[in-house]
């Protein structure tokens, strides 16, 4: 493991949001796909469960994609993400619960709103990524038809492909083809 688990799962929960309205259209356009979204990562606390939440997270999606696009940039991307921990308030507190029975941090009160947060969690997240000299996991798919983007969590950093549209087959599939052709 290169983090620990709740950075880790952290991570994967930001590259999906982002990935949410990239690769098949919007897939986070009621309040029932954000609870799909939320429950499959464990996400507990406060609901509205109304439209303001529903667009404060879409607000909060973008604002992960343009800390992905720009990841090139160090000095930047620590400005983006300091200016989000300041923005949600983080303050970190240890907790254990059903959806997670192992300690990991939580960066806001349970009633503090949800998309607040999730950016305090995810620019937790990422300032441990940037501490470890790790920035260079946030990629975006190498596929050329894709701007999906995804965590590299493995131990070399050798993920290139998103998890989300098969695009390491579909590359595998196009240099046979090219191969073929050559011949
Ligand atoms: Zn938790
Ligand atoms: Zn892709």
């Amino acid at each position: 493991m290169l983090f620990t688990y709740d950075t880790e799962l952290t991570l994967r929960a930001a590259a999906e949001l982002v990935n949410s309205d990239r690769v098949d259209g919007e897939q986070l356009a009621d309040l029932a796909a954000l609870d799909v979204y939320l429950n499959s990562f464990g996400w507990t606390g406060r609901r509205d469960r109304d439209d303001a939440e529903l667009r404060s997270v879409h607000r909060l999606r973008a604002r992960l994609g343009d800390i992905w696009a720009a990841t090139d940039d160090e000095e930047a991307t620590v400005e983006k993400v300091n200016a989000l921990l300041r923005e949600t308030k983080a303050s970190p507190w240890l907790t254990r619960h059903v959806e997670n029975p192992d300690w990991h941090l939580h960066l806001g009160a349970p009633d503090d709103p949800l998309s607040q947060r999730m950016g305090a969690e995810i620019a937790m997240a990422l300032a441990d990524l940037i501490r470890g000299g790790e920035l260079r996991r946030l990629k975006v798919c190498a596929a050329p038809d894709c701007t999906a983007v995804l965590t590299d969590l493995s131990r070399n950093r050798s993920k290139i492909f998103c998890d989300t549209g098969n695009c390491g087959n579909r590359q595998h599939v196009a240099a046979y083809r090219q191969r073929q052709r050559e011949e």
